[in-house]
C-alpha cells in the first residue's frame, strides 16, 4: 500500500510523539509500504520520512512551492513533487495514496484529516481514513465525535468508518479489513 500520513510540522514537546512517529515510519517501511506525506524536513513530518527512508522504504513528498523554504523540503526523498498550493497538495496526496492516516500534529494535520474524512462520507473516494493515536493523543477529538453522533450531527456509519488505532500492526490490519460506508446522501 501507499499510505498518506498527516502529522505535525513541529516535533511537539514530548518525546513520545517523536518515538511513535519514528516507530510507525520504520514499521511501514519494513512491511513494504510506501509513505506519501507533505514533503517537509521539519518536525514529526521529517522524523517520519527519515525513519522510513532509513528502514529502506519509499517516501513520496508533495509540497507547495510557497513552503519549500519555510518547511524545508526534504532533500532525500524517493520523489518530491512541488505543487502550486495547499489545495493541489491535499488533492495529490489523496490521489497517490490507498489510505490516509493522521498522526499527532496541529491545526494543519487536523485540516488535512477532516478534508479526506468528510470526502469519504460524501462518497468522493473509497479509501480508509484513520486516526493514529499513540498514548491516546486523539482521544478528546474522538469524544467530541461521539458527542456529535449522539447529538445527531454525525451518522453512525460515518463514525464507524473512521479507523482508530494506536500501533502499526493494528493500523495495517484495520486498513486491510476496511469496507467503505454508504455515501451520506445515497
Ligand atoms: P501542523 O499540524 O499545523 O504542524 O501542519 C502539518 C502540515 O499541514 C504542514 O505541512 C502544513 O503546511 C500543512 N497544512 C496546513 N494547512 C494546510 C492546508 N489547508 N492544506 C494542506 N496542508 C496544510
Amino acid at each position: 500500500m501507499r499510505i498518506a500520513i498527516y502529522t505535525g510540522a513541529s516535533e511537539g514537546n514530548d518525546a513520545r510523539w517523536v518515538q511513535a512517529t519514528r516507530g510507525l515510519g520504520a514499521a511501514l517501511a519494513a512491511e513494504g509500504h510506501a509513505i506519501v506525506y507533505g514533503g517537509g524536513a521539519r518536525g514529526l513530518m521529517g522524523v517520519l520520512a527519515d525513519a522510513a527512508l532509513e528502514a529502506g522504504g519509499e517516501v513520496y513528498g508533495v509540497i507547495p512551492q510557497s513552503l519549500v523554504d519555510a518547511e524545508i523540503a526534504h532533500p532525500g526523498l524517493t520523489e518530491l513533487e512541488v505543487v502550486s498550493g495547499m489545495g493541489p497538495r491535499k488533492a495529490r496526496m489523496a490521489e497517490l495514496a490507498d489510505a490516509m492516516v493522521a498522526l499527532p500534529g496541529g491545526a494543519g494535520t487536523l485540516e488535512e484529516f477532516f478534508e479526506v474524512w468528510t470526502a469519504q462520507m460524501l462518497g468522493l473516494h473509497r479509501k480508509p481514513v484513520a486516526l493514529y493515536s499513540p498514548d491516546g493523543f486523539w482521544r478528546r477529538l474522538e469524544e467530541l465525535l461521539d458527542e456529535m453522533r449522539s447529538q445527531g450531527f454525525l451518522a453512525d456509519a460515518a463514525r464507524r468508518s473512521l479507523i482508530s488505532v494506536d500501533g502499526p500492526e493494528d493500523l495495517l490490519a484495520r486498513l486491510r479489513d476496511w469496507e467503505p460506508p454508504k455515501p451520506r446522501w445515497a
